[in-house]
C-alpha cells in the first residue's frame, strides 16, 4: 500500500470531529428525497487524482449531498458541476462530469483534497475541526511535494498560511484575491482562486472566463502542455 493509500484510509476512519461525525451520518441516513434510493458514504471524504500530480487543490468541506453522498471530492454536487468541466477544458482531466466513484473520471497531474474532510452543518467548520484535519493536508503536501497549490476559496488560503507560518510572518502582505498568486520559500507555488460554489458562479462572482484562467495559469507554473487528446 502506498503511503498515499495508508493515508487515505487513516482519513476514512476518523472520528476526531464530534459535530461533523453526528451530522455527516446524520445526512447519510435521512439523506434528500431525490437520492433515496443511494447508499450515501456518510464518512470523510479522501483527496483523490494523480498520486504523481504536481498541482494539489484544496477545497472547503464535502457537500452534505454531494461528496457526502458519493465519497470522492466534488462529485455529484453543483461545485463539481462547475469544476469538472474547468479541468477537462484545461486538460487536466479526461471527461467533464462526476457523478460517481465509478464514472471512470481520470485526472492527470492534479489530486484534489479539502480543508476539512467532513460534511459541516451550513457548508462551515469550525476552527476547531479545520485544526483536527490540518494534519492530514499537512501529510498530503509532504507525500506529493506539488510544485503548485490551487486553494479554492479564502479557507483554503487560510489553511496553507497556517501550514507555512513563517511565510505569514515574511509577507504580511499575503491576502486572498482571486487569481493572487505568491511563492512559498520551497518554490511552491500558491495560487487563490474562488470556490466554485454556486454562491460564486450563479451571481456571477466567478465566471468560466475568470476559472479558466486560473487553470490556465496552474498548467503555466508547471509548464504543462497537452495531456488528454
Ligand atoms: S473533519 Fe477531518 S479531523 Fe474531523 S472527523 Fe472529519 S476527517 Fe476527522
Amino acid at each position: 500500500m502506498s503511503e498515499l493509500e495508508k493515508l487515505n484510509k487513516e482519513i476514512i476512519a476518523c472520528r476526531k470531529c464530534p459535530r461533523l461525525v453526528e451530522w455527516r451520518e446524520e445526512v447519510a441516513r435521512i439523506k434528500r428525497k431525490a437520492y433515496m434510493d443511494q447508499e450515501y458514504w456518510g464518512k470523510p471524504v479522501p483527496g483523490f487524482g494523480d498520486p504523481k500530480a504536481r498541482v494539489l487543490v484544496v477545497g472547503l468541506a464535502p457537500g452534505a449531498h454531494g461528496s457526502n453522498r458519493t465519497g470522492r471530492q466534488f462529485t455529484g454536487d453543483a461545485s463539481g458541476g462547475f469544476l469538472f468541466p474547468a479541468l477537462h477544458r484545461a486538460g487536466f482531466a479526461n471527461q467533464a462530469s462526476a457523478e460517481s466513484r465509478s464514472d471512470g473520471l481520470i485526472l492527470k497531474d492534479i489530486y484534489i483534497t479539502a480543508s476539512a474532510r467532513c460534511a459541516p452543518p451550513d457548508n462551515k467548520p469550525s476552527l476547531q475541526e479545520l485544526n483536527n484535519c490540518q494534519p492530514y493536508l499537512e501529510r498530503e503536501i509532504q507525500i506529493l511535494n506539488p510544485k503548485v497549490i490551487v486553494c479554492l476559496g479564502r479557507i483554503a488560503f487560510e489553511r496553507i498560511l497556517r501550514i507555512y507560518p513563517d511565510q505569514r510572518e515574511r509577507n504580511p502582505a499575503w491576502k486572498f484575491s482571486h487569481g493572487a498568486l505568491f511563492k512559498l520559500g520551497s518554490g511552491v507555488w500558491v495560487l487563490c482562486s474562488y470556490h466554485p460554489s454556486q454562491q460564486n458562479t450563479l451571481t456571477g462572482k466567478l465566471t468560466v472566463k475568470m476559472f479558466d484562467e486560473v487553470w490556465a495559469k496552474a498548467k503555466e507554473l508547471i509548464g504543462l502542455e497537452k495531456i488528454f487528446q
